[in-house]
C-alpha cells in the first residue's frame, strides 16, 4: 500500500515537473534543449521553423546605468577598470523581437552583423558585435561597460558587446550564453576547463563540437576576453530576423523614475538588406557635482544681493548730494 502511494506520488511529480517546464514555453512545440538556459525575462515559443524571443533588455542584474540612484537595482561601479568612465546613457525598457531558426544551416554568403542586436543573452540582454559604429572599433566604449560587462546606448538599450560577467559567475564560464540570430548558440570564454582563444576559433568566432546542450556537436560561438569578443566576420550560418522599437526615453529623477518614452521608431533588420548604427555611447564628460553645483548658485545669489546694496548704497549718496546741492 505504501510503495503504491510512493508510486502514485512519484508520478504526479514527473507530470507536474513535465508540465512546469512545458508551461515555460508558450505554444504548443518545446525550443531545442538549450533555449531552457532563457530565464522569465523572455517570452519564448515555437513558430513553424523559427524560435520567437521577446524581450527587453532589462538585465535582472544591477548597474551604475540603473537611474536615479535610489533605484533598487542601482549599483556605484565596482569593478577593476580603472579607466572607467560611465557613458550619459540609463536603462529603459525595450520591445524586441527576434525570430531565430531553430534548425540553424550554415550560410551560403555569411552576412555581415548589423550594428545593433545581433543575439540575445539568456537573460534577454541584446548581444551586441564588435563594433561602434560602421568600421568603428569600440576603443572607448570598452571604458563604459559596467561592472557586468554591458551598457546602454542612446535609447537606452542595454546590451553586451563580450563577456556577461552576472551570466558567466552565475552559471559557469562554459554556460550557454545566448544565441545569434543565425540560431547557432553563445558558449562562455571556456571549455572542458581551458580558457578558448580566439586562435581557436575559425574567421566566424566559433567551431564545432559537442556541447552540454548539444552532446552530438553542434556549431557554436565562443566569447573570448580579446577582440573580437563575441562574433568574428559575419554570422557563420543565415540569420533570422529581429523588430525593435527604439525608444529614446527621458533620464528619470527621483521624482519620476518611471521614465515614458518622448518618441519611437521601428527598427526591421534583415539579413542583407542591413541594420542601423546604434552606437554613439561616448564616455560623458566629468559631471559636476550637485555641491559645486550648489555653490555656484549660491555664489550667483551672493553677487545679485551685492549688486542691490551697493545700487541702495549709491541711489542713497546721490539723493543726498543732489538735496545737499538744492539747499
Ligand atoms: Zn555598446
Ligand atoms: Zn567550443
Amino acid at each position: 500500500m505504501r510503495t503504491t502511494q510512493l508510486a502514485s506520488i512519484i508520478i504526479i511529480a514527473a507530470i507536474a515537473c513535465a508540465l512546469g517546464v512545458s508551461s515555460r514555453f508558450a505554444g504548443a512545440q518545446t525550443p531545442p534543449s538549450g533555449y531552457a538556459h532563457f530565464t522569465s525575462a523572455a517570452s519564448l515559443w515555437v513558430d513553424g521553423s523559427n524560435i520567437v524571443i521577446q524581450a527587453n533588455a532589462v538585465p535582472a542584474h544591477k548597474s551604475p546605468y540603473f537611474t536615479p540612484i535610489t533605484n533598487p537595482q542601482y549599483e556605484a561601479y565596482n569593478g577593476t577598470n580603472p579607466n572607467y568612465a560611465q557613458n550619459p546613457n540609463h536603462i529603459g525598457s525595450q520591445t524586441i523581437e527576434f525570430r531565430i531558426p531553430a534548425n540553424p544551416q550554415v550560410a551560403v554568403t555569411h552576412a555581415a552583423t548589423p550594428l545593433g542586436p545581433i543575439g540575445v543573452a539568456v537573460n534577454g540582454v541584446p548581444l551586441f558585435n564588435q563594433y561602434a559604429g560602421p568600421n568603428q572599433p569600440l576603443t572607448n566604449e570598452i571604458n563604459s561597460f559596467d561592472q557586468y560587462g554591458g551598457h546602454p546606448q542612446q535609447t537606452s538599450m542595454y546590451h553586451y558587446h563580450a563577456e556577461p560577467y552576472a551570466l558567466t559567475t552565475v552559471n559557469g564560464s562554459d554556460s550557454l550564453i545566448g544565441y545569434l540570430l543565425d540560431g547557432f548558440p553563445v558558449y562562455g570564454p571556456k571549455e572542458n576547463g581551458i580558457t578558448i582563444t580566439n586562435a581557436d576559433l575559425d574567421q566566424y568566432h566559433g567551431h564545432f563540437g559537442p556541447t552540454a546542450d548539444y552532446s552530438g556537436g553542434i556549431y557554436h560561438y565562443h566569447i573570448t576576453a580579446a577582440s573580437p569578443y563575441i562574433n568574428g566576420t559575419g554570422f557563420y550560418g543565415t540569420a533570422g530576423t529581429i523588430t525593435y522599437t527604439l525608444s529614446a526615453s527621458p533620464t528619470p529623477t527621483a521624482t519620476t523614475a518611471a521614465a515614458t518614452p518622448t518618441a519611437t521608431s521601428t527598427v526591421i533588420y534583415v539579413p542583407g538588406v542591413g541594420g542601423i548604427a546604434q552606437e554613439s555611447d561616448l564616455p560623458q564628460a566629468p559631471a559636476q557635482s550637485s555641491t559645486a553645483l550648489r555653490s555656484r548658485v549660491t555664489q550667483r545669489e551672493t553677487l545679485a544681493a551685492a549688486v542691490v546694496v551697493a545700487s541702495i548704497i549709491c541711489g542713497s549718496w546721490f539723493a543726498l548730494r543732489c538735496r545737499n546741492k538744492q539747499t
